[in-house]
């Protein structure tokens, strides 16, 4: 077991969990390779921060902030994931977790134990462009884990980065048809890619345009930049 699986903590957000005061902890290391993930340093390297290390600066942040968001790379992938949200929610501290959804049996096991207060799920893309996006065949699991949350009490928001260079408004209304079909009824984020020149496929700035109009209105639907 990884015994510092942290690559790195923001001390202190107030974007990441809506209407919170947060750290971030960013867990090294990643099942995927999304092409657009300018994360390459978190999810191509290895943690080096502890939980205890971790624990010691939540501790000295009790009263300052009110929650932490596990974030990464997957923080799902650590083995002893469920021992260390519990850490966290004994200090005190709502957690957020950012997941590529692909760790079914590891979120329905942090549901059953209340430790998590959040999730943003990631649907990268339909079926057709999931393993293209990714580098991943986990497609399945992921709709397991969509369908688990929108059965489940949880507060949970849905979202996909938008390069129009690998999905279109076709691609994007395939995904609100399916988040209706099953009965989600959050908002559904839209992120646009931010060029950084360091993505894990090297993109470039999206060379397409898309169209907002012929976004499906079968849901509600924010652009986030
Ligand atoms: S964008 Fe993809 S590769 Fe990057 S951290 Fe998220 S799931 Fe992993």
């Amino acid at each position: 077991m990884l015994s510092t699986p942290l690559y790195d903590i923001t001390p202190f957000s107030t974007l990441d969990y809506p209407d919170h005061l947060a750290a971030i902890f960013w867990f090294g290391g990643c099942n995927m390779r999304c092409d657009y993930c300018y994360n390459k340093d978190v999810v191509l390297g290895t943690g080096h921060i502890g939980t205890k290390e971790a624990l010691a600066f939540l501790k000295q942040r009790i009263g300052l902030l009110d929650a932490v968001v596990l974030s990464g790379g997957e923080a799902t992938l650590y083995n002893d994931i469920t021992t260390f949200a519990r850490q966290i929610k004994t200090l005190g501290f709502k957690i957020k977790l950012d997941t590529n959804g692909t760790a079914c049996d590891i979120i329905q096991e942090l549901l059953e134990q209340s430790l998590i207060d959040y999730i943003a799920l990631d649907y990268k893309a339909p079926e057709t462009k999931f393993t293209r996006i990714t580098h991943h065949k986990t497609f399945q699991t992921f709709q397991k884990t969509l369908t688990l949350l929108i059965g489940s009490n949880l507060p949970f928001e849905v979202r996909t980065t938008l390069h129009t260079d690998l999905l279109d408004e076709y691609d994007i209304n395939a995904i609100i048809e399916d988040l209706h079909v099953k009965g989600y009824n959050g908002i559904y984020y839209i992120q646009n890619f931010f060029d950084t020149h360091q993505t894990i496929g090297e993109m470039a700035s999206p060379t397409k345009p898309f169209d907002r109009r012929k976004v499906c209105p079968l849901l509600h639907v924010k652009f986030r930049h």
